[in-house]
């Protein structure tokens, strides 16, 4: 693998802008965002679910208004406006997010008879590409090996923080998903507890590993890509119908475990499932995408995968969490998996 060069610019505000990338980055800053407040967002526990729900400060009024076709993740040392990015060229760059969901803070919010508690933690903004228009579905195989990396350096860099005990990266991806920004980029939440959902994975882990049980039956029905590293399936018990796991072939706790060979195949197969939802449907496919790693760095149960739920229905259809899955947690479909995984097939192999 080419050796990757991480750059620490510090900003205005003493938080740190990273940039990642196969030339090291030397670039002066241009002019910076002006400096914005920390949040200082708070949990309340949902009794009812057993669950936290975290509440964050609206966003504060800007000073100036950029124009509508702003975009804060573009180069900004070219622009009219200063931006999150102020350099002419970068490859991947991480950067804190100024509306912060978890943010480590001092909130004293009481309620009484409730718990709640600050909600502590970290959200980073991940750019993929500098370029507004780019996606992954056709980007070099080298810049989606590069996120990944950018990836992995945040797992292990978050992970050490006491305050910190998941970190998740995830992709909101078309309106439907409620992206307005277009600029192809992720987030990175990382957690001050274990969600509710990584939570039932763990002790599903702990009791069985289901995906080694299923390999064979996804290697031979289920898939819609595989290589010697990595497959690509719809899960047979999928909740969307178009949902798509990656998975290490081998059972590994998380990208940071990675060979050259598997930061390959994850980045191939990463390419091959966006481009293939996007010509399956003819148009850019909107998904929620979200990496499930281990919560610690040395875990031997869990095993890594990547989930994708688009929010349709058969065909192009939208799929509303209705009646049933909100209220009860039930979903329900009407395509089966190894149907759709044969449809999706088509387009991914
Ligand atoms: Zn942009």
């Amino acid at each position: 693998m080419k050796k990757i060069y991480k750059r620490k610019f510090e900003r205005n505000d003493k938080r740190h802008l990273l940039l990642f990338g196969y030339e090291e980055h030397k670039e002066i800053a241009s002019k910076e965002l002006e400096i914005t407040p920390l949040p200082s967002p708070h949990m309340r526990w949902n009794p009812a679910r057993q669950e936290w729900v975290t509440y964050s400060e609206t966003r504060k009024v800007r000073t100036s208004f950029p124009p509508e076709e702003y975009c804060p993740l573009c180069p900004g040392a070219e622009l009219n406006f200063a931006t999150e990015i102020p350099f002419k060229n970068f490859e991947v760059a991480i950067f804190p997010n100024r509306w912060a969901s978890f943010n480590t803070n001092d909130d004293k919010t009481s309620i009484d008879g409730l718990s709640t508690k600050p909600s502590n933690g970290e959200c980073e903004v991940v750019v993929y590409s500098s370029k507004h228009l780019d996606t992954i579905a056709q980007m070099p195989i080298s810049r989606i090996e590069l996120l990944f990396n950018a990836w992995s350096d945040r797992y292990i860099k978050l992970l050490e923080r006491d305050d910190i005990q998941y970190v998740m990266p995830f992709e909101n991806r078309g309106v439907e998903c409620g992206v307005t920004l277009h600029h192809p980029h992720g987030q990175i939440y990382a957690y001050p507890f274990i969600p509710p959902v990584i939570k039932k994975e763990i002790e599903a882990f702990n009791k069985e590993n289901f995906i080694k049980k299923l390999m064979k039956d996804l290697e031979k029905n289920y898939f819609v890509y595989q290589d010697d590293n990595v497959i690509a399936a719809v899960p047979p018990f999928s909740r969307y119908a178009y949902e798509i796991w990656i998975i290490p072939k081998r059972q590994i706790a998380g990208p940071w475990q990675f060979t050259d060979q598997e930061y390959n195949s994850f980045a191939v197969a990463l390419q091959k499932v966006v481009k293939g939802y996007d010509s399956f449907l003819g148009r850019r496919c909107p998904y929620i995408m979200g990496l499930h790693a281990a919560p610690n760095l040395e875990d031997d149960n869990f095993h890594f995968h990547m989930e994708f739920y688009p929010p349709l229905r058969h065909g192009d259809k939208p799929k509303v969490l209705a009646g049933s899955e909100s209220m009860a947690g039930v979903f329900i479909m009407d395509v089966f998996p190894e149907e759709t995984a044969i449809e999706l097939r088509k387009f991914m192999s």
